[in-house]
């Protein structure tokens, strides 16, 4: 990944068909919606159909709604609608009005499906649902008719209304579309509209023992809120003859546009609720909002900005055509805006003391800092005497070829203070380097010693008032490009990269740090992009979280 990727914004194919509507007066205002189902937390992929439901509205001054898909009783939860209004709105997006749930519209669907009983283009049907498959037919195979198909319309009510009544047992009968079962599609072949459930809803509790299939209840949902562009993921194209066929059917009050775009599939990541939920289940990450999951409630306690997750969205534009992003991109939205926004600091990770011995006892000096190269965000105060530590990495005795950090008797600028010399490296028993002694030159605060050239410069915090700080290295949670691609007989989780976590502690960060607030976002010079962790780091106690190294080193380092 040498190639320097550019925040443009890319094509977005829905842009223009939206201004056409508007232009020629097929809509006075748009409305779009985002539909999750409630059953997990948001991902990535989710934030992708945010910033277009929510993007076009916004653009084109019309409204955005946030509709849950709540139509399966039982995997649903309100932990999960919590969390996903948070998300929304972190994310930058507000919906109009409350937000809306599709159990709102379980009154007026049975109604319509009590319509289509009635106008004779929906049977109840009392094949097992095994059989309804088998009836079904497949791809190069037409269906068969089922043999309750041609039930008066009067059976039918009167099964429907005891069906609602409870009378009868989850999968015993169904309530079906009479469509065509020699249909090419076979979403037209005499679809379920609805099934018994004897289950409790999180909206609805108990009043319901019959519920409406997604189906069914999707283009009513977007024609009831007066949706004019309903755009899903391009799984849902062979379900847009039904969608049509029920606004077609039924006496609803608009005609909402049904448009399929691409889902988002990134590189090293999984995107699937039912696989994050296993992980979480399963204990291989810590919760929803793990650092390493691809939720969006995990990229952001690992310290990822809203607006670099709206700048990636738009970055990979909308299309039909798919693909995998290479994660990379994410990587560098982030990158971009952390290296313009984020606070400069120093952080040792692997703590070697060095003492200073001709710099005078007893003495301080306070230098300051800037905390951004570019932008004015002020000074931090870091005291400069005897005894500090620089990271044990930035000395080796016997060095690599290329080495430009601190060698026996060799310089190296300590930055935005003085250059020292390596002396004397003091070892334990073991052989073990413990502390290095070291001397200064006075002349070389902010310039360059006369004569010599001095090219490192490493990062370092005074010993006394630095404090102690944990930090957490999070990287990718899979080592496969394709982590769904594993051994035979392996699933995804056998591609969890060992090392996505590595805590150091005992790490040591410059005085200014002592403050920092959850979520605060820093750039730790030298060694990447750091943020506090939102629920472990306290004063006296911090804990620092790496959002993304300074640059891409995947496989590197
Ligand atoms: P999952 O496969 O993770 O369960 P889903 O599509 O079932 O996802 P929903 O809650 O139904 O999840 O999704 C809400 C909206 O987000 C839908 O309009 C869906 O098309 C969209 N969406 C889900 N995943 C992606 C993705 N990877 N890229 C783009 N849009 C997505
Ligand atoms: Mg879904």
């Amino acid at each position: 990944m040498s190639t320097k990727p550019e925040t443009a914004v890319a094509a977005n194919f829905l842009r223009p068909i939206v201004q056409a509507d508007l232009e020629s007066g097929k809509h006075a205002k748009i409305v779009t919606r985002f539909p999750p189902e409630p059953n997990g937390y948001l991902h990535i992929g989710h934030a992708k159909s945010i910033c277009l439901n929510f993007g076009l509205a916004k653009e084109f001054g019309g409204a955005c709604n946030l509709r849950f898909d709540d139509t399966n009783p039982a995997k649903e939860d309100q932990e999960y609608i919590d969390a996903i209004k948070a998300d929304v709105r972190w994310l930058g997006f507000e919906w109009a009005g409350e937000e809306r749930y599709a159990s709102n519209y379980f009154d007026q669907l049975h109604d319509w499906a009590v319509h289509l009983i009635k106008t004779g283009n929906a049977y109840v049907c009392d094949l097992s649902p095994e059989d309804v498959r088998a009836y079904r037919g497949s791809l190069t195979e037409a269906g068969r008719n089922s043999p309750f198909r041609d039930r008066s319309v009067e059976e039918n009510l009167d099964l429907f209304a005891r069906m609602k009544a409870g009378e009868f047992s989850d999968g015993a009968r169904s309530l079906r579309a009479k469509i065509d079962m020699a249909s090419p599609n076979i979403n037209l072949r005499d679809p379920f509209l609805y099934r018994i459930r004897h289950a409790h809803h999180h909206q609805t509790g108990d009043k319901w023992c019959i519920y409406p299939s997604y189906d069914f209840t999707h283009g009513q949902s977007d024609a009831i809120e007066g949706v004019t562009h309903s755009i899903c993921t391009l799984e849902f194209e062979d379900h847009r003859p039904l969608y049509e066929w029920f606004l077609a059917n039924l006496p609803v009050p608009a005609q909402p546009r049904q448009y399929e775009f691409a889902r988002l599939n990134l590189n090293y990541t999984i995107t699937s609720k039912r696989k994050l939920k296993q992980l979480v289940d399963e204990k291989h990450v810590v919760g929803w909002d793990d650092p390493r999951m691809s939720t969006l409630s995990g990229y952001r306690r690992r310290g990822y900005t809203a607006a670099s997750i709206r700048t990636f969205c738009d970055m990979v534009g909308v299309n039909r055509a798919g693909g995998v992003v290479d994660i990379g991109m994410l990587e560098f939205a982030i990158r971009e805006d952390l290296d313009a926004n984020a606070a400069r600091a120093m952080c040792v990770l692997k703590p070697l003391k060095v003492v200073i011995t001709n710099y005078p006892e007893g003495q301080v000096e306070n230098l300051q800092l800037p905390r951004h190269p570019k932008q004015d965000m002020g000074v931090r105060e870091l005291p400069f005497s005897r005894e500090l530590f620089i990271d044990a990495s930035d000395f080796e005795e016997v060095p690599p070829a290329g080495y430009k950090r601190l060698i026996p008797g060799g310089e190296v600028r300590l930055r935005g203070s003085y250059v020292i010399r390596a002396d004397e490296a003091i070892k334990d028993a073991d052989g073990n380097i413990i502390e290095l002694r070291c001397s200064y030159d006075e002349n070389t605060l902010g310039k360059n010693p006369e004569g010599r050239k001095v090219k490192g410069v490493i990062h370092w915090v005074p010993a006394a008032e630095s404090v102690e700080c944990e930090v957490r290295l999070y990287d990718r949670l899979f080592r496969a490009a394709n982590p769904e691609k594993s051994e035979e007989g392996g699933s995804y989780l056998d591609n969890i990269n060992p090392d996505s976590l590595v805590v150091l502690k005992g790490c040591r960060a410059e005085p200014s740090l002592a403050s920092a607030a959850a979520e605060d976002r820093f750039q730790f010079e030298r060694e990447g992009y750091f943020c506090a962790d939102a629920k472990d780091s306290r004063a006296g106690a911090l804990v620092f979280n790496r959002t993304v190294t300074l640059r891409d080193s995947w496989g590197g380092q």
